[in-house]
């Protein structure tokens, strides 16, 4: 479904910016167990091994690398500064060893369709680094032509010749942090890397022909206002990358400490936040950007704006994908991983992670194991998010339910956001709007079981 809304009025921003997950996966990463733990994980894959999934469906790896040269100050993600980069060498022989775990049980030559590297700071690696990660992983696995393969990029990390790198090596598609280009704000977030240098890599990278490239933009920053916020997206839109991702900033600083090196007073309040959010959609549709879903634009030819048309959009950790859902390998530290009807996720620190695989066991800390109510709201949540319509039908034939009465009072819920022109809701399904799609987390919130009784919902980011 293609919205066709042009501008979002501040007040239904404001009404619907409630907190709310992000549905990279479902249940959310919080609702993971330590019941989980190795053994199940282990377990899984040796489900998957003799499972039908083995043959028919491709692997997506992710693989963390936790490494960062300094601190951004907003930063919420699993790191490590250090400006050691000989701490990288150690790494890679473990990350090679919790392949091994793997293949032992999957076998080599598992066909992986995509793979991302994410951070921490992926070009934390020097060349020779990401060519022997690169290398270890061919050797595992095979990798299929035309799959997706992507690297976050820290401008500061990277010259033009580093790009070569990156293109031999196969990586297709890059994802650079830029955040804001105002340099007010960056030196409040301890983030400076001139505009200049964003614009000379994109337009190499465009040159050695990377088929897609992502840029991250934050809003809610120190320092930001509409005003100043306006330019940077005039810059956007000048840099044309082919995906946008648009975040809110969540001020928790109780829960991330870089985050109370941010002085509260240089904060924008709530009506800048809104007043930016809602300039950004407007200056991206205006650019003629697609609006994806959730926080993501791309341009009307990017696989992902295709893909949405055509309704085969799928979501998963990395946000929204062309592939199809399969199973993930998550390699490294904190790394999560779906196997089968399972989520897992690795030890969070070094230290622990290195010691599981010491002991010859995968590093696995936490996941869970679906329930058959997870498994039907995962299939909602995901049909909602990602193709913006759902028939009744569908669901009903794939899980045994009488769509109506199992889902009683989330229709009720639903009935009062189709008055609000979010959904349309007939005898045969939900169609959600050309507005709704910008609320389309919302939407979701409403068939999550956990979230239901949830009292802690301020932990996570703003919506949209
Ligand atoms: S935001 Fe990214 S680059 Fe900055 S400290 Fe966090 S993980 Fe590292």
């Amino acid at each position: 479904m293609q919205p066709t809304v042009e501008r979002i009025p501040d007040d239904l921003l404001r009404r619907f910016d409630v907190a709310g997950p992000r549905y990279t996966s479902y249940p959310t990463a919080d609702r993971f167990v330590e019941a989980f733990g190795a053994d199940d994980y282990a377990q899984a894959l040796a489900q998957r091994r003799s499972g039908a999934a083995a043959l028919a469906l491709p692997l997506s790896l992710y693989v963390h690398i936790p490494f960062c040269e300094s601190l951004c100050y907003y930063c919420a993600c699993n790191k490590i500064i250090t400006k050691h980069h000989d701490r990288a060498t150690a790494y890679l022989r473990y990350l090679s060893r919790e392949v091994d775990l793997h293949t032992a049980l999957i076998g080599r030559g598992q066909t992986v369709s995509q793979l991302h590297l994410g951070g921490g700071t992926p070009t934390f690696l020097n060349d020779g680094e990401l060519r022997e990660l690169m290398d270890m992983l061919r050797r595992s696995f095979n990798f299929a032509p035309g799959g997706e393969y992507s690297i976050e990029v820290d401008p500061r990390t990277i010259d033009v010749k580093r790009l070569d790198t990156l293109a031999e090596l196969g990586f297709n598609r890059l994802s650079f942090g830029v955040q804001d280009f105002d340099p007010a704000v960056q030196k409040a977030v301890h983030r400076v890397q001139p505009a200049e240098q964003v614009f000379a890599l994109v337009e190499a990278a465009r040159v050695r022909g990377f088929e897609s490239i992502n840029v991250d933009l934050i809003y809610g920053l120190p320092q930001q206002s509409p005003e100043s916020f306006d330019r940077t997206l005039a810059q956007v839109n000048q840099l044309r990358p082919d995906r946008i991702a648009l975040y809110a900033y969540a001020h928790l600083p109780e829960r991330f400490k870089p985050q109370r090196r941010i002085a509260t007073v240089e904060l924008p309040n709530a009506a800048a936040k809104v007043s930016m959010q809602s300039r950004s959609l407007a200056a991206f549709l205006s650019a003629g950007y697609v609006y994806v879903g959730m926080d993501h634009f791309a341009l009307p030819d990017d696989a992902l704006a295709v893909a949405k048309r055509q309704g085969r959009l799928h979501r998963n950790f990395q946000g929204y994908s062309t592939q199809p859902d399969c199973d993930l390998i998550g390699l490294g530290v904190s790394s999560i991983g779906r196997i089968g009807a399972t989520y897992s996720q690795n030890a969070k620190t070094l230290d622990e992670y290195y010691d599981f695989l010491d002991q010859g066991r995968f590093p696995v800390v936490r996941g869970l194991a679906l329930t058959r109510d997870d498994i039907l709201r995962r299939a909602v949540i995901m049909a909602l998010m990602c193709q913006g319509q759902l028939l009744y039908e569908s669901i009903e034939l794939a899980h045994l339910v009488d769509f109506k009465s199992y889902f009683a009072a989330e229709l009720g819920t639903l009935r009062e956001m189709a008055q609000q022109g979010m959904v349309v809701l007939d005898d045969a399904g939900i169609q959600v709007t050309a507005q709704g799609w910008f609320f389309v987390r919302a939407l979701a919130m409403v068939f999550d079981r956990h979230l239901q009784t949830d009292r802690t919902r301020a932990r996570f980011s703003k919506i949209i």
